[in-house]
């Protein structure tokens, strides 16, 4: 028997895209079901991207990435009150380092005219070394644009989910969707393993696997190509080295290695571009970091190497034609494709759940606005930001936010506590670290990973046998000397 059989939309996926549709779905009288195949949201794609929020110059004019990534800026700017979103409007550079690459900006900036991007400007070579004297000497000029920013990919994934959520909407974890039933051509319903979910209508916001979930409903029109990118991060003893997003003149399959800053005050650079067969494939490797390293020296050559942290990769889910799949399926009427959500997916997220949600009323769904939806989000205080007073009293109102777990970021028990019994709250070692930072910083978790574990396992009374660090399998320890290695929450 499933926990849930009967719903007026599934959403499969809980990525960016599936998060901010069921946000978008929250503002109606609807029974919205988020179905997640792993222990946690946002553990795909959206968790490992450039985390930039693109102005829209890359995509040609007519396409739903050129529209969507500007309309999607757009609405990050007013969901990020809302949603408590962490962003910084940086600005971005395409920089150049020879006449063919300043024809391609000139070809951007036209572009980006086209689509509606705002501020776009053409800089020469000492106007840009004056903004960014880190970069290379030999570059010969760069395109501006004020619009980009940066954001916490899996926060704006929570932000969205746990938005859904207080309005109603439920999330289920380590729910796969394992079939679509349709029937006399439209879909009836979703099988998971605790049963079927009876359903007229279903997003597949499925990532890498949305072909395979077209697949279960009978839809063989599209093939989604895994496209790995792998990173490296640095800490923060060097986020003043840029102070924008820098990319090189694109090539035809990315935007190519680039060099940002991040909200949290750290650096990173990459991605590479590789296509790739196996969808779980996100080892980062040797050869890749060589070609991020050296990509990345073009754009700064002193790169501090001695300050890398960790590496990490992940997977572009890139269609045929390279632009986004938003429509119904003609072989099961009620499912609604967001597929071949490649880059700017994360950017566009917002904007494309309005288009989903048209699709879906297209296709049938009544959409009857609810009275008491609420946009918002509270504000979590991040004990870290706050100065000496704040923390004092935060202190006399919780004596847990007096013990910092995580020392590299300054994380105290209350936020970890609180992180795992918000909505959408922290199952995993990982999922607390996306979600507060501990385990963020230079030592990756080293000190405050076996407290996290001892803090999971008391709140969600669980044996730390059962604590997982990430993903279904990730169990950290199989067996429990005799002792004990309990966290108090008074000690
Ligand atoms: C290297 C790289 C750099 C990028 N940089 C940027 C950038 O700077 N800016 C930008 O705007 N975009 C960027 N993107 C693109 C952006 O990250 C993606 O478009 C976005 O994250 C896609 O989100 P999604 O929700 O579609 O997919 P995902 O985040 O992959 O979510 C899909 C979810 O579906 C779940 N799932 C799969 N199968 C099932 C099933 N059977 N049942 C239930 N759940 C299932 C998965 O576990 C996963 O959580 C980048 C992408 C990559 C790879």
């Amino acid at each position: 028997m499933s926990t849930i059989s009967k719903a007026d939309v599934v959403v499969i996926g809980g990525g960016i895209v599936g998060a901010a549709v069921a946000r978008e779905l929250s503002r109606y009288q609807l029974d919205i079901v988020l179905l997640e195949a792993e222990t946690d949201i946002a553990m795909g794609t959206s968790k490992a991207n450039s985390a930039i929020l693109h102005a829209g110059f890359d995509a040609k004019p007519t396409c739903w990435k050129a529209r969507l990534n500007v309309l999607g800026n757009a609405l990050y700017r007013q969901l990020q009150d809302e949603l408590k979103l962490h962003i910084g409007w940086t600005g971005s550079l395409v920089v150049a380092k020879d006449p063919v690459d300043m024809a391609v900006l000139e070809e951007l900036l036209v572009r980006g005219q086209q689509n509606g991007v705002n501020g776009l400007a053409l800089l020469g070579r000492d106007e840009v070394l004056a903004r960014e004297p880190n970069l290379a000497s030999d570059i010969t000029g760069a395109l501006w644009a004020p619009t980009a920013g940066i954001i916490c990919p899996f926060g704006a994934t929570f932000a969205f989910a746990e938005n859904a959520i207080r309005n109603g909407a439920t999330l289920l974890r380590e729910t796969p969707a394992l079939d679509i039933v349709v029937e006399n051509g439209r879909v009836a319903g979703v099988r998971t393993p605790q049963g079927v979910i009876n359903t007229k209508f279903v997003v597949n916001a499925a990532g890498v696997r949305a072909d395979d979930i077209a697949r279960l409903a009978g839809d063989e029109s599209f093939t989604i190509q895994a496209r790995k990118g792998e990173y490296i991060l640095f800490d923060r003893s060097v986020r003043n080295l840029v102070n924008s997003v820098i990319f090189p003149a694109p090539s035809k399959i990315s935007k190519g290695i680039l060099i940002a800053p991040t909200v949290h005050g750290n650096l990173f650079i990459g991605p590479d571009a590789q296509n790739i067969d196996d969808k779980t494939d996100i080892a980062a490797t040797g050869n890749g970091m060589d070609r991020v390293i050296t990509g990345a020296r073009r754009l700064v050559p002193n790169l501090p190497l001695q300050a890398a942290i960790t590496q990490f990769s992940g997977l572009r889910a890139t269609a045929e034609d390279g632009d986004f799949i938003l429509r119904e399926s003609e072989a099961a009427r009620g499912l609604v494709h967001a597929a071949g959500i490649q880059s700017p997916g994360l950017t566009a997220a917002p904007a494309i759940a309005q288009v989903v949600s048209a699709l879906l009323k297209e296709a049938g769904l009544k959409l009857s606005e609810k009275r008491d939806f609420n946009p918002a989000n509270p504000l979590k205080p991040a004990f870290q930001e706050l100065s000496w007073e704040q923390r004092s009293s935060l202190i006399a109102s919780n004596p847990l936010y007096g013990r910092v777990i995580c020392r590299c970021e300054t994380v105290t028990e209350a936020e970890i506590v609180a992180a795992i019994h918000s909505p959408c709250g922290a199952r995993t070692v990982d999922g607390v670290k996306r979600r507060v930072r501990a385990g963020s910083g230079r030592c990756q978790g080293g000190f405050c990973g076996p407290r996290v574990t001892a803090i999971l396992a008391r709140e969600l009374n669980i044996p730390m046998t059962e604590v997982r660090k990430d993903s279904i399998d990730s169990r950290l320890f199989f067996d429990k000397l005799p002792g004990n290695c309990e966290v108090p929450a008074h000690e």
